[in-house]
Parts: structure tokens; sequence; C-alpha cells
């Protein structure tokens, strides 16, 4: 299998990126990831004030999808995520939801084996590996790797994992996708600002959705299907996945605005992705068994 190396990185999706890798649709590949601090942080005495905001979320790629044209919906599907042995978390009064409250900054070392990975002595917490950053190129503009968006980005949503697709729209031909940012495990919110921020591989395929127009990201899981929206404030992110997910149950069930809503209502999730980047995202989900 192809291995696209994570020596070619962008900080910025953007439609003047030339393309680092081509790959044909449907080809399996596995992408290299540097971790979020470009492998800068190595032991605790590296803080988040030594890091320079430039040097956060390197993305491996972009990734020119051979075939798609700007307007197709591009599937990536997700089918293994590999963690790299060091998990790095940070807080600081320069980030993170309770910012106020942090005295003092701290980088914390995590050892990652098997599924586990060793938070404090005794202490050990199940991983969760997902992707952090997967975005394609906008039209027009530069959009940071560490700004979420509607072309995916620093999306920071745990579904985003092995065995799942992200659909997201594509806005130049090729695509030009970029991943990294990976973690190994994150609670909804991130609330510190990382998650436990690994380097690592992804073994993905990417191809044309015949079925899906999304002007948003989409997540399929097994066994659910997620809205994603970020915005500036959690209210419009909630609005906007949630009026996405009873759009889909629209489209994908033929009932009317109205009866799709009341059965969002009953049995769909609204969560939080994240409240810590420069947009917040919020999530709907909703069991496939109802669509
Ligand atoms: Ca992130
Ligand atoms: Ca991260």
């Amino acid at each position: 299998m192809r291995r696209l190396s994570s020596r070619k990185t962008i900080y910025e999706f953007s439609p003047d990126n030339e393309p680092a890798y081509k790959v044909n649709q449907g080809e399996s590949v596995i992408v290299e990831t540097q971790d979020c601090f470009s492998g800068m942080v190595k032991n605790p005495k590296k803080l988040f004030e030594d890091v320079a905001m430039g040097d956060v979320n390197p993305a491996t790629g972009p990734i020119n999808v051979e075939g798609l044209v700007a307007g197709d919906t591009l599937c990536v599907s997700i089918d293994r995520i590999k963690c790299g042995q060091l998990g790095i978390m940070m807080c600081s009064p320069n980030v993170g939801f309770l910012s106020d409250d942090v005295r003092k900054s701290r980088t914390k070392v995590l050892k990652i084996h098997g599924d586990k990975a060793t938070f404090s002595p005794g202490l050990e917490i199940d991983l969760r590996p997902h992707i952090g950053v997967l975005g394609v190129s906008p039209s027009k503009g530069k959009r940071p790797t560490f700004h979420p968006g509607d072309h995916g980005g620093n999306m920071d949503t745990v579904e985003v994992a092995a065995g799942s697709k992200v659909y997201l729209p594509t806005f130049v031909d090729g695509a030009m996708v970029a991943m990294g940012d990976l973690h190994a495990a994150m609670g909804d919110g991130e609330i510190s600002g990382t998650g436990v921020e690994v380097s690592g591989e992804v073994t993905v395929r990417f191809t044309r959705s015949e079925e899906i127009q999304t002007a948003r990201p989409l997540i399929e899981t097994r066994t659910q299907w997620i809205t994603y929206a970020a915005a500036k404030t959690l209210e419009e992110a909630s609005r906007c996945a949630s009026s996405d997910l009873v759009r889909l149950i629209s489209s994908r069930s033929g009932m009317d605005f109205e009866e799709a809503y009341m059965l969002a209502s009953a049995v769909a999730d609204l969560k939080i992705s994240q409240v810590v980047d420069p947009l917040v995202a919020a999530r709907m989900s909703i069991s496939k068994r109802y669509l």
C-alpha cells in the first residue's frame, strides 16, 4: 500500500497550494501524520507559550483525488487509525474553555499502550482514536488548519474515526484533501484546548459520492448519521447542525419538515464537538435505523 509521508504538510487550506500527492479514487493509502505541535513537544518542559501558532496542526497533503471536480461530494472512508506512542496534552491561561482558572501552564506526556494511555501513575484512560483535522481546499482565500468550517478543517469530532465515512463538499478540482492532528482520545468539548495529541497513520480511501450532496461535513458511522456545523457561537452551530439533520431526515425518508423535525426531537442527539477553536462546533446524530 502506498504511504503518503508526513514530510509534506500544509498549515493553511488554500486553492493556491500545489498538490503534494495524487491518488486514484478507491485506492487505499496510508497517510502519515505529525502531531499537532509538528513534533516539537517531546517533554513536559515545553509549554503552550513555547509553540508558535504557525507550527500548530500540520496537515499531510494536499492530496489531489483523481477525477473529482469542484461541486462533487468527496467521501473519505477511514479504515484504520494507528496512534503514535506518546500523547501530549496541554493547558494554559492562554487557551481553553476555563483559561481564566488556569494559574500556570502545564504540559503532560502520556504513554500510549494498546487501547489505553497512562494519564498518571495508576490512572489508565481508554483510547478513542480520531482525526482532528480533515478538510478540503476552499474555493478562494486561506483557512488555517486550526480553523473548522464548511470545508472540514479542524473538526475535532470523535466520530471522525475508523469505520466512519466523512462526506465533504469540494470547492476545487481534485478536492485537495489534507489531514492531521490525530487524537488518541478527546472528550466532547476538548475543554483544555487539546486532546491526547499524537502522531500516527491513517488508512483511507477517497471516492466521489454519487448519492450525497452536502454543504458541510456529514459523517456516516456504522450506526449513525451525523451532521456537523462550525460557527461563532454554539447556538448558531447547533441551529445549523439541527437544521441540516432535519433536512437529511426529510430527503432520505420523504417526510415533510414538521414530521422530520418532531422525529429529530424524539430520537436525535445534539452534541458539542469543541468549544475551544476559533469557531466552535456542534453536531447532531440519528441512528441509521430511522433513515
Ligand atoms: Ca484540533
Ligand atoms: Ca488537537
